[in-house]
């Protein structure tokens, strides 16, 4: 009944409507692909919304707007619409163009310094290599250039998606794998169809035809798909860090340095390495913040984690575990290397003049072993039980834990100093990295 009233006369209507396009498979293709270049456009506008205004997410959309008018231009003069120079010179020219768009993206995806002037300049080239071989009668080389300009940018692209991360020693992820993966084999595509066209054996062949109607909307359509995974990859990656990282001070906040201690944790234990940990809370705090506003206490905080940060070897991890005490993980240090580390970290935000008088500040230390087969909880009390004795003694200081002192007489704790830092301070102070 629903099917009757309803159904049947909008699917006769629409059988109707398209009983009149009459379509050649190449055209069909080319609407296809203008849909999907508009979809993906879309997306990518949309999803910039997302990120916060990222300049490549905009490129990208604009460089897939271009293509969605490109593919439409062309399926157009393929199937009603007569062929107008300025459609044909625009069309051919965007092929290249959009190629220059995405590489241009993706560069600044990758933090490479921007080459506007450049990339202005590549468009300008290859819209000169379009329109003056159809003057003087070369259609073949016009219709080859967008070709090549996409051999060329692509591979630069696929490049740029793995290259500068494999020199600094860092792994690509799955993600940009197949993305670059994606954009070599475009590349080798558009040099193939390239080839062809300077030949001028156009797509006339069975096999040339399989690969311009199969391959190139394949790996079209792959390209931009595998463009808006890699925003979102990088949306949750940025979401991943930030959600662990501290934003007053730019540290590993106390989930990070959870997270980051069990993974060196593991190492350590496999590895028979020794590992500390040492607490320290800034001194008579609340006076910074009491004497010269939150804001100055904030700028105090933020100085403190840069010096220490600058004072910690490459292989320490640094967190702040709330309000103004922070922790170091040392790996591969023994407690007593580590005591001195803490002491030479001492000295050097005692240093510091870091408040607007001049003055700067102080802070109290613990240094506890962390024991492969306990949890990092367990340790970071025991610093504390340490940095408690510092405070008590005085402020200002680096204290131990001695489990002796701390465990089993505590109500003496307080007056027991077992290691003085400053017995150690004048040994050599940091065990190099
Ligand atoms: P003590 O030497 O015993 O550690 O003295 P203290 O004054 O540092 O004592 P306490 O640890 O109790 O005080 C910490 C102060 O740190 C209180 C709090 O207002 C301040 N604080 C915590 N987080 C922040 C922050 O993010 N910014 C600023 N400006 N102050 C903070
Ligand atoms: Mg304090
Ligand atoms: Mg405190």
């Amino acid at each position: 009944m629903l099917f009757r009233s309803c159904l049947h006369p909008i699917f006769t209507l629409i059988g109707h409507i398209s009983g009149m396009i009459s379509l050649t498979s190449d055209a069909a293709i080319m609407y296809g692909l203008a849909l999907i270049s508009a979809m993906l456009s879309c997306g990518l506008f949309l999803s910039r919304q997302l990120l916060g205004g990222v300049r490549h997410t905009l490129i990208w959309a604009s460089a897939f707007a271009l293509g969605a008018v490109q593919w439409a231009a062309i399926a157009a003069y393929n199937s009603f619409w007569h062929e107008t120079p300025v459609a044909f010179l625009g069309s051919t020219w965007a092929g290249g163009a959009i190629a220059i768009m995405l590489y241009a993206g993706f560069r600044e995806r990758a933090g490479i310094r921007r080459r506007d002037g450049w990339m202005i300049a590549a468009a300008v080239v290859v819209a000169m290599f379009v329109i003056i071989p159809e003057l003087i009668g070369h259609r073949q080389v016009s219709l080859a250039t967008p070709q090549f300009t996409r051999m060329l940018f692509m591979s630069l692209t696929a490049w740029t998606l793995v290259g500068p991360l494999m020199r600094q020693g860092q792994r690509p992820s799955g993600v940009e794998w197949m993305a670059a993966v994606l954009m070599a084999a475009l590349a080798a595509l558009s040099a193939y169809v390239g080839y062809m066209r300077i030949i001028d054996c156009g797509c006339e062949t069975n096999s040339a035809r399989v690969v311009l109607l199969v391959g190139l909307p394949v790996l079209y359509t792959g390209t931009g798909l595998a463009t808006v995974l890699l925003l979102a990859a990088d949306l949750a990656q940025q979401l991943h860090r930030t959600a662990r990282i501290d934003p007053l001070t730019e540290v590993l906040n106390r989930r990070g340095f959870d997270e980051a201690a069990q993974r060196l944790m593991a190492q350590a234990r496999r590895k028979h390495r020794p590992m500390s940990v040492l607490i320290f809370d800034l001194d008579h705090f609340k006076a910074v913040n009491d004497n010269f506003g939150h804001a100055g206490g904030d700028r105090v905080l933020r100085a403190v984690a840069d010096c220490v940060r600058a004072h910690c070897r490459a292989g320490d991890t640094l967190g702040r575990l709330g309000g103004e005490e922070f922790a170091i993980l040392a790996d591969n240090m023994a407690p007593l290397d580590a005591m001195m580390a803490a002491e030479r970290i001492r000295g050097e935000l005692a240093e510091l003049s870091i408040l607007p008088d001049g003055s700067g500040v102080t802070a109290s230390f613990g240094v506890a072993p962390v024991f492969p087969d306990s949890v990092l909880a367990d340790a970071i009390a025991r610093a504390d039980k340490a940095l408690y004795r510092a405070k008590a003694g005085g402020r200002n200081r680096a204290c131990l834990y001695i489990s002796a002192v701390e465990e089993n007489e505590p109500a003496q704790a307080q007056n027991v100093m077992p290691i003085s830092a400053r017995q150690i301070a004048g040994k050599k102070p940091f065990p190099a990295a």
